[in-house]
């Protein structure tokens, strides 16, 4: 269990303190899970880069390639590192008939936004855990197209976008990270008292390239 200071950073030897105020948005009044991603980017300075930026979106903390952990945001903060919302009952086929009638009160919303608008109206663990009330844990590592994948050549840069994101793969997370990884998650499950249940990757909790995170182990 370790000692939380009283700007919401982590007081240990394993955790250095890199704080963007940048990416904090609302405070967090309670934790009730953890998001596992991996980056996008090839290393930590490249993620820094953009945390610098107004506004800009992050997580609590983020892994480097050699393990060394950081901590980006307060844990009393929100960050934005989840994205609309799955809905859990379908995964764990716990849905109610009323649940989908409820998709009838945001007639104007996209699938995808109606799903979340209806998860945010519950609880963890009836929902995962969501920007309100989950803490996020970046590993750096980038996606890129496996030999042989590449987006039609007459294809718009939107479409290459999207060509990219349902193919890439991201590289794996190595061993210094799993092992950071793995005491960083029982250090905050122990110390912000969530369940060890609510611990996710990204693509579970939201719409996200299914390789991501997919070979974190905690
Ligand atoms: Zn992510």
């Amino acid at each position: 269990m370790l000692q939380i200071d009283d700007q919401g950073m982590l007081v240990s030897a394993h955790v250095r303190s890199k704080r963007f105020s940048q990416i904090e948005r609302q405070p967090m009044l309670e934790v009730r899970g953890i998001v596992v991603h991996q980056t996008g980017a090839g290393s930590a300075i490249s993620s820094f880069n953009s945390y610098g930026n107004a506004n800009a979106n992050g997580a609590h903390f983020l892994i480097d390639k050699d393990g060394l952990i950081y901590q980006t945001a307060s844990v009393y903060r929100r960050t934005n590192h989840v994205g609309a919302l799955q809905a859990r009952c379908l995964v764990e086929y716990t849905c109610k008939p009323a649940e989908f009638k409820k998709s009838d009160a945001f007639p104007q919303q996209s699938a995808v936004d109606r799903m979340h608008a209806i998860e945010v109206l519950k609880s963890v663990p009836a929902r995962y855990p969501s920007n309100a009330d989950s803490i996020g844990i970046e590993i750096v590592g980038k996606p890129s197209l496996p030999p042989g994948k590449v987006a039609p050549k007459d294809a718009t840069p939107k479409q290459k976008e999207i060509y990219f994101n349902n193919n890439a793969v991201y590289e794996p997370v190595n061993t210094a990270q799993n092992m950071s990884l793995r005491w960083l998650v029982a250090e905050l499950i122990q110390t912000l008292k969530v369940s060890e249940k609510e611990v996710f990757r990204h693509p579970v909790v939201s719409r996200k390239n299914p390789t991501e995170a997919s070979t974190a182990s905690w």
